[in-house]
């Protein structure tokens, strides 16, 4: 970086006052994030066979996404999946449930979904649609700016905490990213729905960690509550310390998404067990995607 670039002001984090107790009023317990998470339900990558309480699958320890229900499975699936395997210290897995499962969180999806694809204009009933959800691990916004500006210590080089953030969230075109066993996944869903309720919008989303080939499949609900606050696109009203108390931010996809990565940014005591501690090697890597 040219010295002459260098920002000579300290950035300082302008955080509402009341954030804390707002985050406190609406965020999910960590008890029921926990027991949510142990009855997600996770399907082998090999056989597909699905597991109920996700217990007796065994994640690939190099990458920590592909699951088996035996080493035969993991065997079998290897001269396929060596292709795509990456090395990742993080239980993306573990955070990817947490996230699945929080309920706050799935709101905001629902909300994202349903202005992203316009339910409210043209329903899409009886079919999948899917969209992608490129997730990452970063620090506190803080870190980035004392790191632009050199003043990280070397402690703070080694090892750090970071949270879940999602960067993209795109649609799909289910012609080409709704394969069998995603079709089969869906399917699966949408029968164990009573009958009478089977008119409903079920999407796909594909998550994507730190932009690896690998991908998670959860089919998601959206509910006509969500589709009818996108159709109406009201506005937002946050407490900002810069516009008062009453700011207000226009409905659209990516300010769904925004709120979302707020709620988890709004969690320093890690209740919805998305934050994880980032080591040297995760911090270097980070590094590199900046061009720093
Ligand atoms: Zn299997
Ligand atoms: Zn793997």
């Amino acid at each position: 970086m040219n010295p002459e670039n260098t920002p000579h002001s300290r950035v300082i984090s302008l955080v509402h006052p009341d954030r804390a107790s707002d985050f406190r009023a609406v965020a999910t317990p960590t008890k029921y994030i926990r027991e949510a998470r142990s009855n997600f339900s996770t399907a082998c990558t090999q056989c597909k066979k699905i597991d109920e309480d996700d217990k007796s699958l065994k994640r690939c320890a190099q990458c920590k996404i592909a699951a088996y229900c035996s080493k035969e499975c993991q065997r079998k699936d290897w001269p396929f999946h060596k292709t795509v395997c990456k090395e990742s210290a993080s239980a993306v897995s573990k955070l990817l449930s947490s996230f699945t499962v929080n309920p706050v969180i799935h709101s905001y999806l629902q909300l994202a979904f349903a202005s992203l694809f316009e339910l409210y204009k043209t329903p899409i009933i009886g079919r999948p649609f899917i969209a992608r959800c490129d997730a990452v691990i970063r620090p506190e916004k803080a870190y980035f700016s004392r790191l632009i500006i050199g003043e990280l210590t070397e402690a703070e080089m080694t090892q750090t905490e970071g949270m879940l953030q999602i960067r993209n969230f795109t649609a799909l075109d289910s012609e080409t990213s709704i394969d069998d066993t995603r079709m089969k996944a869906w399917e699966a869903t949408m029968a164990s729905v009573p009958e009478n309720c089977r008119a409903m919008h079920l999407a796909l989303l594909e998550y994507h960690m730190d932009d690896t080939v690998q991908s998670i499949v959860t089919p998601i609900e959206i509910t006509d509550i969500a589709i009818e606050a996108a159709r109406e696109k009201k506005f937002w009203k946050v407490k900002s310390v810069i516009f008062g108390p009453n700011h207000q931010i226009p409905f659209s996809t990516e300010s769904c998404i925004e709120f979302l990565n707020n709620h988890i940014r709004d969690d320093p005591n890690n209740q919805l067990r998305l934050r994880q501690q980032m080591n040297r090697a995760d911090i270097q890597k980070l590094l590199e995607t900046l061009n720093y």
